[in-house]
């Protein structure tokens, strides 16, 4: 009896850790969806670019190492690669974005994807099932983020704090806040933490207000 009671117990966990299609989720349609909008969106890779003329991206600390050096060579910064690899690669499509359930539910993490390590590169997520209760817009935000893992780039540790001018981050939110404004909706109570060179130039385009 007891050793059934385990097997079931065994049997339920593993159900609910199994992974299942995104699209099985309406919300996360949509937001597989309004990526595209994103990168249909000049703005975005005008704010990125002036981000990093102002030298506003933080790319130190590794997080480049599993790019290839040959092929980041070729480009003129590490933004000019980031946009080269929204603009050829694109979106995650209906087929690879997943939903998963963390083992440890009071975990942050939003979602989990394998580094491209060059040639080698998985096009695919999985999101978090424990953090499903969020809009479309924030889904977005962290499909366009986990597509930088997915185009090589990784962040030292998986925090936000102290991670807001990472690439991933900054692309993230501002694509984010990007489909807010475009969707005419209250961006005053936007609550995540940005890098600071990014808000300023969210405040400079009128799209944040002034704190
Ligand atoms: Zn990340």
């Amino acid at each position: 009896m007891k050793n059934a009671i385990i097997l079931l117990v065994f049997i339920a966990l593993f159900q609910s850790c199994a992974i299942t299609k995104g699209t099985e989720n309406s919300t996360v349609l949509e937001a597989i969806n309004l990526q595209s909008s994103v990168l249909n969106d000049e703005l975005f890779y005008k704010i990125l670019t002036e981000l990093e003329e102002e030298n506003g991206v933080d790319w130190s600390n590794g997080r480049m190492d599993k790019v290839n050096a040959q092929e980041l060579s070729q480009y003129a910064n590490n933004m000019s690669w980031l946009i080269a690899q929204y603009k050829e690669k694109g979106i995650y499509s209906t087929d690879e974005v997943f939903l998963w359930r963390k083992w440890n539910p009071f975990s942050s993490t939003r979602a989990v994807t394998t580094p491209c390590v060059f040639p080698n590169c998985l096009n695919t997520t999985k999101l978090n099932k424990w953090h499903l209760k969020r809009s479309k817009f924030s889904f977005t935000n962290t499909l366009i983020h986990e597509r930088v893992h997915s185009f090589g780039a990784i962040h030292p540790n998986q925090s936000s704090r102290g991670n807001e001018c990472d690439p991933s981050y900054v692309a993230g939110n501002l694509a984010e806040i990007l489909l807010l404004y475009r969707h005419n909706q209250n961006l005053d109570n936007y609550d995540k933490i940005l890098c600071p060179g990014l808000k300023s130039k969210l405040i400079v385009y009128g799209i944040l207000n002034t704190p």
